[in-house]
């Protein structure tokens, strides 16, 4: 099928609830992928923050394909290698003493971690920050601080409030003995690549007495890691960068190389408030979404990707000196100076076959995979220069 053919079936038949580019993606390879009309792109979105690997990554492709072959799907009534491997990787790499509860998105990751922090606690009231993202479902929509999001929607999930990021004495005053806990994102990927205070050390400032308000409090520290986790910050998750640990971490995304899958990671101290049937989910850590996450993070360690989005991060953010720029690793934000203008310049990318995405209306989000190379950064950073002018 071409483009219009393509097009003209999906609007008649998908539910319209993207704005989507006017292209139909037909293969990738590495950081570049290709229309069904045949033209080159290099892909600085990866499927939102998602594509870790990049495309067709030879690794991801082989364990894909050799798990289908065995089994790929056995419900949550059985036990599964994968599932317990992958499990206990998560587990180390994020630092903490935690069991994992496997899942097939972001929101729902979040869901999660709403119901085990009522559990916990006993309390009802859930925390969340100025400018947020945690999904569209009913209870992470209750802490997305976007009413435009929300409105059509109500009545949402009771008792939730919503504080102004970055504002520690507004967070403080906020607590109330029925807080369960403070969902906060160390970097607003939709939120337009923000960080709770300018620079990375206030933010480390900030982040290590929202853990001490929360432990003097009771109250459960909830990071959501759904656009920040695996790799995509230069550690695996970004919280690693304030020597500190959550209660629970959320994340999805790229946490299988695009391969659907969400994981809430909840410490010991609350994990063991959870039994039997309190919570399930028929796909989640399935064998095939298993060897997918298994075979993304044992790329990400042996190639040092990690170290690779620290790198190339640090070149993009030093090449965008023709706007404002901010990130860390690959998660970076550089502002335009309106909706008009960021909608342009993604025109403009588009043409000189560069994929870019838009975060919170006039911020162009940059979240190429990991295994971008300095090279491919730079091509991005030539066209983006030269369509700024
Ligand atoms: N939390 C954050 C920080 C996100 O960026 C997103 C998606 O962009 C979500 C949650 C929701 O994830 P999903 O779309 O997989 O449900």
């Amino acid at each position: 099928m071409d483009f219009d053919e393509i097009k003209a079936l999906d609007e008649k038949y998908v539910l319209c609830t993207y704005s989507r580019y006017p292209l139909a993606l037909a293969k990738g390879k590495g950081c570049y992928v290709w229309d069904t009309e045949g033209n080159k792109y290099l892909d600085m979105i990866a499927g939102v923050a998602t594509c870790s690997l990049g495309h067709s990554h030879p690794a991801l492709v082989k364990a894909i394909s050799e798990q289908s072959k065995k089994l790929i799907h056995i419900s949550n009534l059985f036990y599964s290698e994968n599932q317990a491997k992958l499990a206990k990787m998560l587990c180390d790499l994020s630092g903490m003493k935690a069991k994992a509860f496997f899942c097939n998105s972001g929101a729902e990751a979040n869901e999660a971690a709403i119901k085990i922090s009522r559990k916990q606690t006993g309390r009802r009231e859930i925390i969340a920050m100025s400018n947020s993202f945690h999904g569209r479902t009913m209870g992470s929509l209750a802490i997305t601080d976007k009413k435009k999001y929300q409105k059509p929607f109500e009545p949402l999930m009771p008792e939730t409030a919503i504080v102004p990021y970055g504002d520690f004495d507004a967070l403080k005053g906020a607590i109330s003995p029925n807080t369960a806990a403070v969902f906060v994102e160390m970097i607003q990927g939709e939120g337009g690549i923000k960080m709770p205070k300018v620079t990375l050390e206030e933010t480390v400032g900030y982040m290590k007495d929202v853990r001490q308000l929360c432990d003097e409090t009771g109250v459960l520290m909830v990071l959501d890691e759904v656009q920040t986790g695996n790799g995509r910050t230069g550690k695996y998750f970004a919280y690693q960068h304030c020597g500190i640990a959550p209660d629970i971490v959320t994340t999805a995304k790229g946490v299988a190389g695009g391969y659907p899958m969400g994981v809430t990671l909840i410490s010991e101290k609350v994990s063991s408030c959870m039994c039997t049937g309190d919570h399930g989910s028929t796909f989640g850590g399935s064998p095939l979404a298993c060897a997918a996450g298994l075979a993304t993070i044992e790329t990400i360690l042996k190639d040092k990707l990690m170290k690779n989005a620290e790198k190339v991060g640090k070149f993009i953010l030093k090449e965008s000196n023709f706007s404002e720029a901010r990130g860390l690793g690959l998660i970076i934000g550089i502002d335009t100076d309106s909706k008009e203008t960021a909608q342009e310049l993604k025109k403009k990318m588009q043409g000189r076959g560069v994929l870019i995405n838009i975060a919170s209306e006039k911020v162009i989000r940059l979240v190429p995979p990991l295994v971008i190379s300095k090279e491919e950064a730079g091509i991005c950073m030539d066209n983006l220069r030269e369509a700024f002018k």
